[in-house]
């Protein structure tokens, strides 16, 4: 087969190597650009949120380069996630693709549905279940490489000496990453990509404000649709962290919710799950209000109920934990010119907090 699959981050890197040694041919997701975003906006309803939009039209660029499967993922609860696969899918059919679609469910939803696919995958590709469980491993070694790396570049960024050094020595790492094939192989990667990074210069006379990043999971994790919110802030010289990795939320959610801590420290403001990350936004709010952050940045698809409902009380817990909260709500027309002046206009009310302390901002919205 040829597989394609959603661009989620960096997250295809991985998931590549998984696919190509389970025996099929990998058409790459390509990066997000404002034709994917045309694409999706053309074929997609209205009204539905940014996420269906640009996976609709990252699927329609891959079939275009010649893949002939879609692998990706449902859903359950209360919001639209679950949905958007099967309309993705209705979607490409009735344009005329004659396209195979996986879906893969969570696995305590359907166990038997989500290995019966699993076992589809290996028996198109001619390889066993022991080599599945081998290139599993590798595959998700290369995950948590991926999320390490990345997250040492947001320590590092901040301090540089020379504006956008990170950046290069970054994307270096991801090409070395990307080419390490046996756990031995990725292992040394990791090292290498360690030390490239840490011989950046930097000053560390700094004291960046302390900023932590909350939303809807695809937007927070996809550079391109939260206008690289966290590349920006770094480059201003302000240090952030994001409430959000791939490998962490597959450990919370894929098997067993392990995310009880979040919703009780969520619980004094909101008493119920709403689906999507609408919850885990007001515990992540408070929890970084209670870490010593200097103000937290929400960043939310237009028309995401869960990220409406955790706006709306935002407000609430920025004024009790005198925690400044800037919501960025993302859509087709919003432009990176936009979003950087926000940002620097919060960054500035930040630094005036830190300086003559006191105030209580509260949360606004930045649209
Ligand atoms: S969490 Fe929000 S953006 Fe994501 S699918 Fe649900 S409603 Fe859409």
């Amino acid at each position: 087969m040829k597989i394609s699959f959603p661009h989620m981050g960096t997250s295809h890197i991985a998931f590549k190597h998984l696919i190509e040694h389970l025996g099929h041919e990998v058409i790459p997701p390509p990066a997000p650009t404002s034709r994917t975003l045309d694409l999706g906006v053309k074929y997609a309803p209205e009204f539905a949120c940014v996420p269906l939009k640009i996976l609709l039209g990252t699927y329609l660029e891959a079939l275009e380069k010649g893949a002939d499967t879609i692998i990706t993922s449902g859903g359950v609860g209360p919001c639209r996630a679950g949905l958007y696969p099967y309309l993705h899918e209705r979607i490409l059919k009735g344009l005329g693709y004659d396209c195979n679609i996986i879906i893969f469910e969570p696995p305590l939803y359907n166990i038997k549905d989500f290995f019966s696919k699993i076992g589809y995958i290996l028996k198109t590709g001619g390889k066993s279940w022991r080599q599945f469980w081998r290139e599993f491993k590798t595959a998700w070694l290369k995950l948590c490489m991926l999320d390490d790396i990345e997250i040492l570049s947001h320590e590092i960024r901040p301090y540089e000496v020379e504006k956008g050094y990170t950046t290069r020595v970054y994307k270096e790492c991801l090409k070395v990453i990307d080419q390490a094939q046996t756990r031995e192989e990725i292992q040394a990667a990791k090292e290498l990509c360690i030390e490239k990074l840490k011989n950046i210069p930097r000053d560390p006379s700094r004291n960046p404000l302390k900023i932590g990043i909350i939303g809807e999971i695809y937007v927070v994790l996809e550079p391109f649709m939260n206008m690289d919110v966290e590349v920006t802030l770094e480059e201003m010289g302000v240090a952030t962290h994001r409430s959000i990795y791939l490998t962490q939320w597959t450990r919370q959610n894929l098997i067993v919710n392990t995310e009880g801590s979040i919703y009780k420290t969520a619980f004094p403001y909101l008493k119920k799950k709403i689906g999507g990350h609408g919850i885990n936004s007001i515990g992540e709010t408070i929890l970084y209000a209670r870490n010593g952050f200097d103000g937290v940045i929400q960043v939310a698809p237009f028309t995401c109920i869960p990220e409406i409902v955790a706006k709306s009380i935002l407000p609430e817990v920025s004024r009790d934990l005198d925690i400044p909260v800037l919501s960025l709500t993302i859509d087709e027309q919003t432009a990176k010119a936009g979003v950087q002046t926000r940002l620097e206009a919060f960054v500035d009310l930040l630094q005036q907090k830190r300086l003559h302390g006191g105030l209580n901002y509260g949360s606004f919205s930045g649209n």
